[in-house]
């Protein structure tokens, strides 16, 4: 049989290391706030100390010897001390995690009560010292046996006066913890004071040690749980607004999958795209702020049976009732902001808002189902629809349908090569000689030759057009090798390139390898591209027309004279020619002619040759004669022909009208 005796050495012995590991430990982690991470590393380093203090008494007790005298005498200053010291600690920590700081402020919490449990403190350590020299609380005799002082019962009713003063701090303000933290610190202090009565009553073994390694155990294990708790309130919220994210909002919605209050709910995705635009102007500090600020207060108010959520970016997402959506909605197309940017001035923004809206119905599968269909009304509203906010209906939801597999017939024939160029003649109306074409995209399919109108946009919106446009280069240029073989005069040819192109800054690069691969002159291609305000910076554009003419390559600006033309694009960047939009060219009122006369006049002062795109009727030549412009393009001349016709208008360049 184990004696009781050595157990309770082994077990003074393990909980010291343990307490000592667990100081490591809490050191290292780095969930917690660090004053009290500080604070618990050196609670459990004082109960690893005391633990092996007392440890080292009971194997030293009895003993002969000076060393064996040595060590009972430090070791029980140390345990004595430390229990005083103790009281300090805990009053510190119970501080931290109560009111987030320890101070002796005039405002501070407590302060009395903790100026009280120092001061006990104080006076405690005080009387040990003087009970080391005077043998008040214990002695040590010849056989280095450890006896009681007549005053030992003082030592424990000032450690028991300590625990009162931190126990009733604890009491007061149990609200402000969560529950197994209270539990836990609450074990702290009533572990080692029953462990106190215990000892005061029978002699013999450390209960008090026993109870303050119990409740290292207990806080240990309640700090364990509490930080996988924090990792997993991590894992579902949101770092830059603290409101839950995506994976949070599928769990809600899964939590309460299959029950009828769920149908009661609509799924609101909406987007605040102006925060980044602040974030832009004002810098993403600014950004944050508002962001923050934004969802803090929208938070505030959000019923807490409702789930508000941040995504990503500026996309938010709410679940509400179906009773309170009008009220959501309508609080959602108001927005306002204000904020302080980084130098101090105060703005007032209005904050634009797009939403996606699908009302939850019977058979909804799972919560990322109903995200995704809320998510994709949202791409509706964004896509231009011109309603900020769009019902995911059953309509909707089977013309995206109808666009997907409009989408994979698209990309099927891109793979299978169905798109071709047509070309349509630029002519020199004076000398009425053709003087270049412009290569426009047709794709064949199943026999029917569709025009760019129906998948130009959806090709932009899906970005392949930049695989299109490449295509139709490497295209164009075998067409013309194959004609400068069959030893034709070619005239420059244009090719378009869409303005998603831009966003790579190979693009001049990519374009010069192909046209010197075909061994095309680089005089025949020349490179048509609108102008970019609403996607790219004006630089963007300028270095790459700019990359297009240090490897020869001639460019022009499309549709000048649409809906986003701008001087400042004809001011900064060198384009060779400028193609006047049919819009243009149809207006005949005066006003709109003089500016056309001056928009001419104005371009070719600076160097720009002109071409008018869009010209059906001969006086609209005349007009444009008059203002000097000669290029023109248009079913005057010419409609957009296959590739076979336009050999043969190379062949005769010359028209009769
Ligand atoms: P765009 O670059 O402005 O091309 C001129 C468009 O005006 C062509 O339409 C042409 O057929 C049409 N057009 C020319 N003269 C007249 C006329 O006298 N009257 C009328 N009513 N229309 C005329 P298309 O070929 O349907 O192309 C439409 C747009 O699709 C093009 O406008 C261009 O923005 C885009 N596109 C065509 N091919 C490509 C391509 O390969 N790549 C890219 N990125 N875009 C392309
Ligand atoms: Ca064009
Ligand atoms: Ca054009």
């Amino acid at each position: 049989m184990v004696d009781i005796l050595s157990a309770h050495v082994a077990f003074l012995l393990f909980e010291s290391i343990f307490c000592l590991i667990s100081a490591v430990l809490c050191a290292l982690k780095n969930s917690q706030e660090k004053k009290a991470r500080v604070v618990v590393t050196l609670l459990n380093i004082m109960a690893g100390a005391l633990l092996l203090c007392d440890f080292v008494e009971y194997i030293f007790h009895g003993r002969p010897g000076a060393i064996a005298s040595f060590v009972m005498y430090s070791s029980n200053l140390m345990v004595f001390l430390l229990c005083d010291l103790f009281l300090i600690v805990i009053d510190i920590y119970l501080s931290i995690v109560i009111f987030g700081e320890f101070s002796f402020r005039k405002d501070a919490k407590c302060r009395r009560r903790n100026f009280l449990c120092f001061l006990i403190s104080g006076i405690g350590m005080l009387l040990v010292v003087i009970s080391h020299f005077t043998g008040l609380y214990y002695t040590i005799d010849g056989t280095n046996k450890y006896h009681r002082g007549d005053y030992f019962y003082v030592s424990v009713i000032i450690a028991m006066l300590g625990m009162a003063i931190i126990f009733s701090i604890l009491i007061q303000y149990r609200k402000k913890m969560q529950k197994y933290r209270f539990l836990a610190l609450l074990s702290y202090i009533l572990l080692p004071l029953i462990g106190f009565i215990y000892q005061l009553l029978f002699f013999g073994f450390a209960y008090m040690d026993i109870g303050i390694a119990l409740s290292v155990n207990i806080l240990f294990v309640e700090n364990i749980v509490y930080q996988n708790k924090q990792i997993i309130k991590a894992e579902r919220t949101d770092l830059r607004t603290g409101l839950p994210n995506e994976q949070s909002c599928i769990e809600w919605l899964e939590e309460r999958r299959g029950q009828p209050e769920l149908l009661k709910h609509a799924v609101v995705f909406f987007d605040i795209s102006r925060i980044s635009s602040i974030n832009r102007k004002y810098g993403p500090e600014t950004g944050s702020r508002v962001l923050k600020s934004f969802a803090g207060s929208f938070a505030e108010e959000f019923p807490k049976e409702e789930f508000l959520g941040h995504l990503q970016g500026d996309q938010f997402v709410a679940i509400v009732q179906k009773d309170h959506l009008p009220d959501l909605l309508s609080k959602l197309t108001d927005l306002k902001v204000k904020f302080t940017d980084d130098t101090g001035r105060d703005h007032e923004s209005r904050l634009p808002v797009t939403a996606g809206v699908y009302e939850i119905k019977k058979g909804d599968h799972n919560g990322e189902d109903i995200l995704t269909f809320a998510a994709t009304a949202l791409e509706q509203a964004k896509a231009g629809t011109g309603h900020p906010i769009v019902y995911m209906t059953k309509e909707l939801m089977d013309s995206i349908e109808e666009k997907r597999r409009f989408e994979a017939k698209i990309r099927k024939g891109l793979d299978e090569g169905e798109f071709v160029p047509y070309y349509q003649p630029k002519v020199n109306s004076r000398t009425k000689v053709l003087c270049g074409a412009e290569a426009l995209a047709r794709w064949n399919h199943k026999g029917e030759v569709i025009n760019p109108s129906s998948f130009i946009h959806i090709m932009e919106m899906n970005e392949s057009i930049c695989e299109l446009d490449m295509y139709m280069l490497r295209t164009i240029c075998k067409d013309i090798s194959s004609w400068l073989e069959q030893g034709l005069q070619i005239p420059p040819i244009s090719i378009n390139f869409s303005r998603r192109n831009l966003a790579d800054p190979d693009l001049a690069k990519k374009i010069d390898e192909i046209v010197t691969e075909s061994g095309v002159p680089k005089e025949l291609i020349e490179i048509e591209i609108t102008e970019t305000m609403d996607e790219f910076p004006i630089s963007v554009m300028k270095e790459f027309v700019d990359d297009l003419r240090r490897r020869g390559f001639c460019s022009s600006i499309d549709d000048f004279g649409s809906a986003n033309s701008s001087m400042a694009v004809l001011r900064e960047i060198s384009f060779d020619t400028m193609k006047i939009d049919k819009g243009f060219i149809d207006r005949d009122f005066s006003k709109d002619l003089t500016i056309l006369n001056h928009i001419i006049k104005m371009a070719q002062s600076i160097g720009l040759t002109i071409v008018a795109e869009g010209v059906e009727q001969e006086n609209q030549i005349k007009t444009l004669n008059s203002f000097g412009a000669e290029i023109i393009q248009g079913y005057y001349y010419d409609r957009p022909m296959p590739k076979d016709q336009m050999v043969e208008r190379i062949k005769n360049p010359c028209y009769d009208k």
